[in-house]
């Protein structure tokens, strides 16, 4: 007779759920709840007249080749693109390339000389210590080139002060640059650190990644339209779906400050904030007079703070466009208002010319991105033992509350697997990956 397995109730279908069902659903019984009709969560995709659009701008960058590997196993080769990354900062009413403190030899000569100057001087006097994010900037970076461009493009996409997150709020996604290796790129000593400099993408979105991790899930373990509505720790019980299911071990996904509500456990509330994204995804008749992939927009004279190209990654003859926009979180939102700023501003940078809109949607992704601060970190991580401690383990972007990508939530749920003695469907790639 096999052992009796332990229940594991995964709450939330996108990457992060999908993976954990397929790393442990050989050892462990799994029930997976998804609360929409649909899986993948922020990685979800909109198929409308002929154009396909992401939430928002989902690409996936592997540094792990077990990971690529594991995921496009259930993929057709041909649906993958793999492209080198083309992306621009617009500026003054131009383009200057990202990342913007390696191009800044394209400002007019007189703010390149203040760069390089104030770079050289902070770097001087750093002394490695900052309270928060904009004290980190402009001490490793120099005044110049934190205000021209790496502070107000931080406040617009975080709608909130640079003050406001803690230095390391970016994590690995903000390398230091020394300045004696930014002169050496400048004048051609050497070659500018890469930095997630290929992507891939999927011919039918993000969806094709998704769709992916869902495959290795065995059937019957999914459950769409199924909300969890009420966590009793004592008991180890959940609301849902009008039912009262049990468990041994319970693994979310859902934004911590959700998840300790769904738990009945108060905290402070003003320590989790975030900011919102509403994205517009514009569909046009005619090809984009770019060949940008996305462009970075810092000025608050535009509205959007990024703005990226469908067509130009996939070869498309039509312009297709995620425009971001970033507002506080309880922020009201004028829809047709915002659209037509979208319109006008797109007009107004040169993006849309004699083009004819013919077809749009928008989405809102609420919480998008978390402002990561001291206190934050501090109560995320006691309030994550402490859930630990009575069997709810907690993953993801916004379970954990952090900045990290969809490589990092796919790898804390192998780890998480890994820890319970499980591997799952991603055995038979790591053996192989072992085995060169
Ligand atoms: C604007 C933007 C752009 C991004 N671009 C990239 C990128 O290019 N590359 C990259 O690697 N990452 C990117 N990210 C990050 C990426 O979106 C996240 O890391 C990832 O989608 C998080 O997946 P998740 O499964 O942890 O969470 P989610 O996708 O939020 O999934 C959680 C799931 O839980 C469900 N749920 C919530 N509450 C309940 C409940 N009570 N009961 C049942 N189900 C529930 C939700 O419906 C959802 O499906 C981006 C994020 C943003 C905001």
């Amino acid at each position: 007779m096999s052992p009796v397995k332990d229940k594991v109730l995964i709450i939330g279908g996108g990457v992060t759920g999908l993976s954990v069902a397929g790393f442990l659903a050989d050892r462990f019984d799994c029930l997976l709840l998804e609360k929409e009709d649909e899986l993948g969560g922020y990685c979800r995709t909109i198929y409308q007249d002929g154009f396909t659009w992401d939430y928002s701008g989902h690409f996936f960058h592997f540094r792990e080749k077990w990971v690529a590997d594991y995921l496009e196993a259930r993929m057709n080769a041909e649906d993958i693109v793999t492209s080198k990354k083309r992306t621009r900062v617009y500026f003054r009413d131009t383009y200057i390339d990202y990342p913007f403190q390696f191009n800044i030899h394209q400002l007019p000569q007189p703010d390149l000389l203040r760069c390089l100057a104030d770079m050289h001087e902070a770097q001087r006097q750093d002394t490695g210590r900052y309270r928060n994010f904009r004290e980190m900037l402009v001490a490793r970076y120099g005044a110049s080139i934190a205000e021209l461009f790496l502070i107000p493009y931080t406040e617009k996409q975080y709608a909130t002060s640079a003050e406001r997150l803690d230095p390391a709020a970016m994590g690995r996604f903000f390398p230091h640059v020394e300045f004696s290796k930014l002169l050496e790129v400048l004048t051609g000593r050497a070659t500018q650190p890469t930095y997630n400099d290929t992507f891939r993408y999927h011919r039918r979105g993000a969806k094709g990644f998704v769709d992916a991790l869902a495959s290795y899930v065995p059937s019957g373990v999914i459950h769409l339209g199924v909300e969890c509505g009420g966590i009793d720790l004592g008991e180890q019980t959940v609301r849902a779906g009008g039912e009262t299911l049990r468990y041994d071990r319970l693994v979310s996904s859902v934004p911590l400050p959700r998840l300790l509500r769904l738990c009945g456990i108060t905290f402070d509330e003003s320590v989790f904030t975030a900011n919102k994204v509403l994205v517009f995804n514009l569909g046009f008749d005619r090809p984009s007079p770019r060949s940008d992939h996305w462009v970075y927009y810092p000025d608050p004279e535009q509205v959007f703070y990024r703005v990226g190209h469908y067509d130009n990654i996939l070869g498309q003859d039509r312009m297709s466009l995620y425009v971001e926009i970033a507002l506080p979180s309880g922020a009201p939102m004028k829809l047709d208002a915002l659209f037509e700023r979208t319109i006008a501003d797109l007009r107004r940078c040169g993006v849309i010319v004699d083009h004819e809109l013919v077809s749009w949607a928008s989405v809102l992704m609420d919480p998008a991105y978390v402002h990561v601060s001291e206190a934050s970190q501090e109560a995320a991580a006691k309030a994550i033992e402490s859930l630990a401690r009575r069997n709810v383990f907690v993953l993801g972007r916004y379970g954990t509350w952090a900045y990290c990508s969809i490589e990092d939530n796919i790898l804390s749920a192998f780890n998480l697997a890994q820890d319970w003695g499980a591997a799952g469907a991603a055995a038979p790639v790591l053996a192989a990956a072992a085995a060169g």
